[in-house]
């Protein structure tokens, strides 16, 4: 750490629990690769503490940083302002400043799109998706796609009231929404029609979470495209049927790689090292 000195900048991520991050790993490899003088640092902050924390930043002078679980929502309220895609999604990823404002981002969204067209460049031009939840990650998803051009995207999540709510940000995007039930015919109808179907729940994060079993895979084919965002395991049961089944997968390394891409510019104004950054990923994926 001979980089480290007094005009050394600091960028933190806030979360609880926080010590699996990769995100230290990725940014302070990305700031060695550019000879950049800053560190970047994982936060525990305890629930009752957010305000304070936040406080910290500011009284700290710390340059920039992330939020995540379970603070995307709730950190909102303590800051300056928020970007209008983070208020459509309702959650911040990303922390910056402008000027003396300090400001929340979602660049889950944008690293979505931008991970999975690399993989698709036609994406734009599919006529929908099937999302599989309906929590922050669905949202930042979902508007990524609506954004992109999607006209139907189809919604499965075990809690209705909040796929609905989803749906009425998606359809003042001016998609076409429709929300289905785990069981119901019109999933298998769904799956089969849908070329692009998107895992945004932690099933088949093992063993905390049990897998996607009960799916009829039997109706995926060559022409589906299927998308866990899932990074750990690499490969989830969900993933492991679809490509069983002939369909290209993809999973959420890249988003993870790209967001970090997308933060990273928004604190230094600087180009990313994206070579470097998907490095340490390889390395600790
Ligand atoms: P979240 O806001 O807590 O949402 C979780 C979603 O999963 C909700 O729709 C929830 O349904 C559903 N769910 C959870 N447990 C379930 C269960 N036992 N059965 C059925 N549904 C269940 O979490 P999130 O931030 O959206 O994250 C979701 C996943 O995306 C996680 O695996 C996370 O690691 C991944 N992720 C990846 C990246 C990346 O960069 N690759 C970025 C963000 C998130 P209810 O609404 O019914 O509770």
């Amino acid at each position: 750490m001979e980089r480290i000195n007094g005009k050394t900048e600091v960028f933190v991520i806030l979360g609880q629990p926080i010590g699996h991050t990769l995100s230290p790993a990725l940014h302070n490899a990305a700031f060695a690769a550019l000879n950049y003088n800053g560190v970047y640092l994982a936060c525990p902050v305890p629930e009752d503490r957010l305000s304070e924390a936040v406080q910290g930043i500011r009284a700290l002078g710390i340059r920039g940083g992330n939020v995540t679980i379970p603070y995307k929502e709730r950190i909102i309220p303590y800051l300056d302002g928020i970007t209008d895609k983070a208020r459509l999604i309702g959650a911040v990823n990303t922390l910056y400043w402008e000027e003396d404002r300090l400001m929340g981002a979602n660049t889950d969204s944008a690293g979505f799109l931008q991970a999975l067209q690399q993989e698709e460049p036609a994406v734009a031009n599919y006529p929908g998706a099937v999302i599989i939840g309906a929590g922050g990650a669905a949202k930042a998803v979902a508007v990524s796609l609506a954004s992109a051009g999607l006209s139907k995207i189809c919604l499965v999540n075990r809690n209705r009231a909040k796929a609905e709510d989803l749906g009425r940000i998606l359809s003042g995007l001016g998609c076409m929404v429709h929300i289905l039930d785990w069981s119901a015919p019109n999933l298998e109808v769904a799956l089969r029609e849908m070329p692009l179907i998107i895992n945004a729940t932690p099933l088949g994060m093992s063993p905390a979470y049990p897998d996607l079993e009960h799916l009829p895979y039997q109706v995926l084919g060559e022409g589906h495209f299927v998308v866990d965002l899932i990074y750990r395991p690499k490969e989830t049961f969900f993933l492991q049927k679809a490509k069983a089944q002939g369909c290209r997968t993809m999973n959420g390394s890249g988003m993870l790689l790209e967001q970090g891409v997308l933060s990273f510019g928004l604190w230094t104004g600087q180009e990313a090292p994206r070579e470097v950054m998907a490095q340490v990923l390889a390395r600790w994926l």
